[in-house]
């Protein structure tokens, strides 16, 4: 019986790892395709200023609507596309969909609220030009460059190499914020706050998740030395009432998390946007 049970499992867990490498070749050989008919959606996630208890913004988070597959989240291609530096192709869409929908928000009488979207380092080591295509699409929409903040995940500033370091400089230069993501995931965390003027520091949902005494002593020492610095926090995957209340205690700025709402398409979140004063 037991002979017979443990094959099952391990026949299942093959099927899986042959279904997965499906999707990955899926994905690097449609990315174009996926692109062009849409199936790449954004969804926005609203961040909450906890003083005030207002939406402040989102943060825009790619899907993969596929025909066949079904709804894939980033894990099933982020990583892939990563591999073979085409992740850019995503990134673009998110901040060119976005363009559109200010667009659309604009014309139905409401203001946009910034977004916060995610780059990856491949992006500045794919050798096109990523500066430029943002500097393009931004012009080509007439996009307030406010409204667009760009996430850095702490583990792509491992390394010595200047790429980084070099990115941020530019990105402040073009007149973007610069957020940085998944704080105190990795080992560098106080040296990246000596070396790399962050505008945000979003700190890594695993302190939510765990938030025992330990994780709320970390938190609040990275709110307090955050705040010295100038610089404003997210918490993320804020998921309970208890977890928002120690927040507005110590004095992070904003929340982000289940406990407002899941990301979804933007027009889900119409009722949340300011009306766009009239000009009489
Ligand atoms: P991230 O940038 O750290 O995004 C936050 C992730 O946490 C999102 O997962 C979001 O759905 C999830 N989340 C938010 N609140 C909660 C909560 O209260 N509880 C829990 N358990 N989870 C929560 P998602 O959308 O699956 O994205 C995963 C990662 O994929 C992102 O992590 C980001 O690193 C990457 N990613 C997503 N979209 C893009 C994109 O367009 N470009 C690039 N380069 N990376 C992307
Ligand atoms: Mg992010
Ligand atoms: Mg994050
Ligand atoms: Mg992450």
């Amino acid at each position: 019986r037991y002979q017979k049970d443990s094959r099952q499992v391990v026949q299942y867990f093959e099927e899986d790892l042959k279904k997965q490498e499906e999707i990955r070749l899926h994905v690097i050989s449609s990315i174009d395709k996926a692109i062009q008919n849409q199936w790449l959606r954004v969804y926005y996630q609203p961040l909450i200023h906890i003083q005030s208890g207002k939406p402040a913004g989102f943060e825009a988070l790619s899907r993969w609507e596929d025909p066949v597959y079904g709804l894939l989240t980033p894990d099933k291609f982020v990583p892939s596309l990563e591999n073979l530096r085409l992740i850019y192709k995503v990134d673009l869409n998110v901040l060119s969909t976005y363009g559109r929908e200010i667009q659309k928000i604009q014309k139905i009488g409401l203001e946009p609220l910034p977004i916060s979207f995610n780059i990856s380092r491949t992006d500045l080591e794919s050798g096109i030009d990523l500066y430029g295509e943002i500097e393009r699409i931004v012009n080509a929409l007439a996009i307030d460059k406010n409204l667009i903040h760009i996430e850095i995940t702490e583990s792509a500033l491992n390394g010595d190499s200047l790429i980084m370091p070099q990115a941020i400089e530019h990105f402040h230069r073009m007149g973007f914020e610069v957020w940085m993501d998944d704080f105190g995931s990795g080992y560098s965390s106080l040296n990246v706050l000596k070396d790399y003027p962050f505008d945000v520091i979003k700190i890594d949902m695993e302190f939510m998740k765990k938030f025992d005494e330990r994780s709320k002593q970390i938190v609040r020492s990275i709110c307090e030395m955050a705040t010295s610095l100038g610089t404003r926090t997210v918490a993320e995957g804020v998921e309970t009432k208890e977890q928002l209340q120690f927040l507005q205690q110590i004095g992070c700025t904003y929340a982000q998390g289940y406990l407002f709402s899941k990301p979804k398409p933007v027009q889900e979140f119409f009722s949340l946007l300011p009306k766009r004063p009239s000009n009489y």
